[in-house]
């Protein structure tokens, strides 16, 4: 009887950035982590990846992207803290994603930007003494976090940020 008002969700989530930065770790480690018979929230993760946005083959990667896209509710935009590359190609996939999908209200979808391998250091974002809070604001994104997929930190803490805006959105 007490959990006569939960309400299941299901909710496809996308993971999205350079070959590399770990999408496939990421959604790995939330799965094993959160798998409870008893919870009631589930995440279908699709894992979109590309390492290049050439023009040869653009359209053809392009049509497949649609596909993976479609009918998502939010998105994680990962990028590698040691390598500054992935993170120069976080604008591009967050305006991909924004030109392939939007909300029935034509609202975007909610996106976490994630500094993937934090274990590593934080190279990218002192070196280049990027702003993330700027950053996030000027790009769409509703919040940021440093992760690490290895070491399990913060991976919790992006996903409830994530769903919480997706609920927002809702
Ligand atoms: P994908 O291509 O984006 O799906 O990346 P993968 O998940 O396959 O990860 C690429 C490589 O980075 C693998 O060798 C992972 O073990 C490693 N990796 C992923 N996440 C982390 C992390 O948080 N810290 C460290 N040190 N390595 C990671």
């Amino acid at each position: 009887m007490q959990n006569h008002h939960l309400k299941e969700h299901l909710y496809k989530i996308l993971v999205i950035g350079d070959l590399g930065v770990g999408k496939t770790s990421i959604i790995k480690r939330y799965v094993h982590q959160n798998f409870s018979p008893n919870d009631d929230r589930h995440f279908i993760c699709h894992a979109v990846c590309s390492d290049s946005f050439s023009s040869a083959g653009q359209e053809r990667f392009g049509n497949m992207m649609r596909v993976y896209y479609r009918e998502a509710m939010g998105a994680f935009i990962v990028f590698d803290v040691t390598r500054p590359s992935t993170f120069e190609t976080v604008t591009k996939w967050k305006e991909d994603l924004d030109a392939k999908l939007s909300l029935s209200n034509s609202k975007h979808v909610a996106a976490v930007l994630l500094a993937n391998k934090c274990d590593q250091g934080r190279d990218v974002l002192t070196n280049n003494g990027i702003k993330m809070e700027q950053f996030c604001q000027e790009n769409g994104f509703v919040g940021w976090f440093e992760t690490s997929a290895k070491e399990n930190i913060n991976i919790d803490e992006a996903a409830h940020c994530l769903v919480k805006h997706i609920i927002a959105n809702e």
